[in-house]
């Protein structure tokens, strides 16, 4: 299946062909709709047939490798047969404001030291927790420091790299719950020039300033070493 999110996470739409429908979703030869991953949530959106039915798709999943993926009709809708042809399209609202705050979080990652040890992408706030014993975070601080790296405007930019470069660099991995995406000896990198680069597979904004205004929300205690900081958009 053809990944087309990867190289261009700006396409909302495209055509495609159905090539197998099961219980376990939809399969397409390529695809916009990104499955669950790395902390962010799957696209939902629409299949729209060829005579204008439009059927509802609620998330993608990840299936048997990562380059497959499934996308989950909602329940009681008609799965089409393979070999038809749909326009894929997905929530382009929902998944845009995903990509700003999956981005955001790589300014966090950068504004706030210590080892990620989990996250989540919402389309209205997102979090990340730190293994941070004993620390002291300023809210406000961060909340400037975030909007000041958002203003600057930086490149984001995805590159790969061999697995073997990244075992060379441990360094790059600051999150230690989620596995690098990795598959046919690459990995792919999230480079935002001078502020952060790590392994990610997401969808990200192409600059910084398109994340727009953000705040930090509550930090919270999550276990003795455990801190949460949650970010929402400021708007
Ligand atoms: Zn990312």
């Amino acid at each position: 299946m053809e990944l087309l999110f990867r190289e261009d996470p700006y396409l909302k739409s495209c055509e495609a062909t159905v090539t197998s429908a099961g219980p376990e979703g939809l399969r397409l030869d390529r695809t916009v709709f990104y499955p669950m991953g790395g902390g962010q949530p799957g696209d939902s959106g629409y299949l729209v047939l060829e005579d204008g039915t439009k059927l509802r798709i609620v998330d993608a999943r990840k299936g048997d490798t990562h380059e497959d993926v499934l996308h989950i009709l909602e329940e009681g809708c008609d799965p089409p047969a393979p070999g038809t042809k749909v326009a894929a399209e997905i929530d382009w609202e929902r998944r845009h404001r995903l990509m700003r705050m999956h981005s955001c979080l790589h300014l966090l990652c950068a504004v706030v030291t210590g080892d990620v040890t989990g996250g989540q992408v919402g389309d209205v706030k997102g979090r990340l927790d730190f293994n941070l014993p004993d620390t002291q975070l300023d809210k406000e601080q961060i909340t400037a420091d975030l909007n000041r790296l958002v203003e600057e405007d930086h490149p984001v930019e995805p590159r790969w790299i061999s697995e073997e470069d990244l075992a060379a660099q441990p360094e790059l991995v600051r999150t230690m719950s989620v596995k690098p995406p990795s598959g046919g000896g690459r990995v792919r990198l999230l480079d935002i020039a001078g502020v952060d680069l790590q392994p990610c597979g997401g969808t990200h904004v192409q600059r910084t300033g398109e994340i727009g205004k953000v705040r930090v929300g509550k930090i919270e205690n999550k276990g003795r070493q455990n801190r949460r900081i949650n970010i929402f958009f400021d708007e």
